[in-house]
């Protein structure tokens, strides 16, 4: 059977379908789950050819490694190779931070994949808060390795049918568990003893990392705020252009950089109503009063609607200042914009 001829079908999370998706993932098979970020594709992270699969269905490089999800503390830890000192460090930021947004990238046991971390000496590990991924872990008992379930480079899907309008056809199953809370892939940080690295922001910030950890902080690869400690992409999953739309996407900070002419095929996305004058047509709003959280929870699904309804030739969207989840927002942004401005 062609892979494009699956039947797909969308499932709400009720008791018997939690425990025919956990019966699934344990025999093999891949599916679309909810997380408080955004929707995975899931499958058991020791099962090599299941593994295999995520790769395929997303057309995702093998370079480009998985995060591992575990149900608790302990089952993280199993999966690690670390000394008691930087036990107590991770230990600290689960008691702060999971379940929840927070990836751990830390020194793996030597039994772990490789297609799972790409061939890295260390493994990506989160702790999902979502009640249904709990579930699914719980039922399954397996560890689930889980990338956004999206074709490799596209905008990351935020709810069951952004799942299914891109996935629908290479799947089975989806597990429908609403919109998600926060819309954004989750913090991912590679921890030593010296020093914290972000090598992706998101809901969980620099700023709220930094009040449970007294030493220093680097922000990976982006901020123009760092450029002293700017180095190469760790990982080639941090490429510069990724969850990008189809649809040419072009950012700015201030209303006031806007052109006020615009043709009528080119959207105008704005951070907050509040305040907005001269409304257009194509003018879109993230949010009422800037809430930068709302805003995070909307980007994803707002770039989609847009790229899909093909009535617009290029994008505007405003940037918010780097501070707190702006971090996140913007980083996802400049990736989304980076072949449009030649990044
Ligand atoms: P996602 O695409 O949301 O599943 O996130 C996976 C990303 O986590 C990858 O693209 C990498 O940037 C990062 N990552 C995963 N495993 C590692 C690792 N062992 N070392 C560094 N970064 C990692
Ligand atoms: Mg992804």
């Amino acid at each position: 059977m062609s892979p494009t001829s699956i039947k797909t079908s969308i499932l709400p999370p009720t008791v018997e379908n939690l425990d025919l998706i956990a019966t699934w993932l344990r025999e093999g098979n891949v599916a679309a789950i909810p997380t408080e970020t955004v929707y995975g594709l899931a499958a058991n992270a020791l099962d090599i050819a299941a593994v295999r699969q995520i790769f395929a269905i997303k057309n995702r490089p093998f370079y480009d490694p998985l995060i591992v999800h575990v149900p608790d503390a302990e089952t993280l830890f199993q999966w690690t190779e670390i000394d008691e000192e930087l036990r107590k460090t991770v230990h600290s930021l689960l008691e702060a931070f999971s379940p929840g947004p927070l990836t751990y990238v830390l020194p793996k046991k030597s039994w772990v994949p490789d297609i799972v971390t790409s061939g890295h000496a260390t493994v990506a590990l989160r702790i999902p808060r979502h009640p249904v991924f709990q579930e699914i872990l719980c039922r399954s008992g397996c560890a689930i390795a889980a990338p956004s379930a999206n074709p490799f480079g596209y905008i990351s899907p935020t709810s069951a049918s952004h799942v299914f309008q891109s996935l629908g056809g290479k799947l089975r199953y989806i597990l429908d568990g609403g919109d998600c809370e926060i819309g954004l892939e989750s913090t991912i940080i590679d921890i030593s003893h010296e020093h914290i690295r972000i090598l992706r922001p998101g809901k969980i910030t620099g700023e709220a990392i930094q009040a449970v950890w007294p030493k220093k902080i680097f922000l990976e690869n982006y901020s123009s705020k760092n450029q002293d400690n700017f180095r190469p992409p760790l990982t080639p999953g941090m490429l510069q252009r990724h969850y990008s739309p189809r649809t040419p996407l072009y950012l700015f900070s201030q209303k006031s950089e806007l052109p006020l002419a615009m043709e009528r095929n080119v959207a105008r996305v704005l951070l907050s109503q509040e305040g907005h004058q001269g409304f257009r047509e194509n003018d879109f709003f993230l949010s009422r009063d800037g809430n930068l959280a709302l805003v995070a929870k909307r980007l994803f699904a707002l770039l989609r609607e847009l790229d899909d309804s093909h009535a617009y030739k290029k994008i505007y969207c405003q940037c918010p200042p780097l501070d707190g989840l702006g971090a996140a927002i913007a980083d996802r942004l400049r990736r989304a914009a980076a072949s449009s401005d030649g990044g």
